[in-house]
């Protein structure tokens, strides 16, 4: 605390991020980051891009990787904006679409960095709770809203709601701002990026960090039609001119250039969840339907502290929220086979 500090800042609550911790041959399965990596050939552009022209500043626009992914989505790069990661698009986001005089509504349990932004710029929101089973209700949205944000795949509960769902909350709401958060489609989502074309209201918000294994890179994007994209970019054009580096855009681009990487890397952690999920319901865990890079998972009988502790003087770190209704459950990110057995290991010592 200083008596230096503006009004604002004495109202804060910050995001928590998972912790980074420095221990040798741990298993960290508590931020959704790819145990695979990021593509070599990305490295390689990264690396090349990390020379003499360093000291020139980057493109402001980053026009050569908007171009390459609306070349990717088949969308015009008027409708492409990209940020120093998702985060930083969704700030953007919650600046320039979601505040208004009616609260913006999102899930109770979702992102908990969407309340940390509300308060950062000042937006009124109210939370509408998930249904028993974890997932979103789309009726529950009917009600007055000045926007809304959902995270499809969810966080941390993995669940997904089909496009089809998606079509129908955009259809209830053609008069507002609707930002559907994607971090985790690329695990077995329905994208909303079709709806684009048909919704001038919808603003599709995806990472580099999860399913490209790019979490260190910082870039995330939305796509959406071209006059809200204007809407970020006059924001980001009054905040930061340059939020990507060369090295980044870069590596972007390579990234979503080589396929063949991306698919056979999300095809290894879609089976690994698979294996994952049986080997926790044979330990008597249940956890839903996952769409994403993790499971959310709970004992049937033992708390879900105790079990995170256990697993942590074991040298597995696993996610959990100290919040009502999911204190008991364990988010756990899709390791490799080799952290799945070590995970899997330790909890056959816990569990006895
Ligand atoms: C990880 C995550 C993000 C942010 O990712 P960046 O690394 O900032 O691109 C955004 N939304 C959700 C739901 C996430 O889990």
């Amino acid at each position: 605390m200083s008596r230096f500090w503006s009004p604002l800042v004495h109202t804060l609550s910050p995001y928590v991020p998972g912790e980074q911790p420095k221990i040798a041959d741990l298993v960290k399965l508590n931020t959704n980051e790819s145990p695979y990596g990021p593509s070599p050939k990305a490295v390689d552009a990264i690396a090349a891009a990390a020379g003499e022209a360093l000291r020139l500043y980057p493109d402001p626009t980053s026009t050569a990787l908007r171009e390459t992914l609306a070349a990717h989505h088949g969308v015009a790069v008027e409708q492409v904006f990209v940020g120093n990661g998702s985060d930083e698009v969704l700030a953007h986001a919650f600046r320039a679409l979601l505040g208004h005089e009616s609260p913006l509504l999102f899930p109770d349990i979702t992102y908990s960095f969407y309340p940390t932004y509300c308060r950062l710029f000042d937006v009124a929101y109210e939370t509408v709770p998930l249904a028993e089973d974890l997932s979103v209700r789309i009726e529950d949205y009917r009600r007055p809203a000045g926007a809304i944000i959902v995270a499809n795949p969810n966080a941390p509960t993995g669940v997904a709601l089909t496009r089809a769902e998606i079509a129908c909350l955009l259809a209830e709401h053609p008069d507002k701002p609707v930002v559907i958060d994607e971090a985790y489609v690329d695990f077995g989502g329905e994208s909303a990026i079709p709806l684009v074309a048909d919704h001038p209201n919808l603003l599709v918000v995806q990472t580099m960090s999860k399913s490209r294994a790019l979490a260190g890179l910082r870039v995330g994007y939305a796509i959406g039609d071209a006059a809200l994209i204007e809407g970020l970019t006059r924001v980001k054009d009054s905040f930061n001119s340059y939020p990507l580096g060369r090295p980044a855009q870069a590596g972007a681009i390579a990234s979503i250039e080589d396929e063949a990487f991306f698919q056979d890397s999300r095809a290894k952690v879609i089976a690994g969840r698979l294996r994952l999920v049986e080997g926790l319901e044979a330990r008597c865990f249940s956890a839903p339907a996952s769409s994403a890079n993790f499971v959310f998972a709970r004992h049937e009988s033992r708390p879900g502290a105790e079990l995170a502790a256990e697993l942590r003087a074991r040298g597995v770190i696993v996610r959990r929220f100290d919040a009502p209704r999911i204190g008991d459950h364990l988010r756990i990110t899709v390791g490799t086979d080799g952290q799945i057995d070590r995970l899997l290991t330790a909890l056959d010592e816990i569990l006895g």
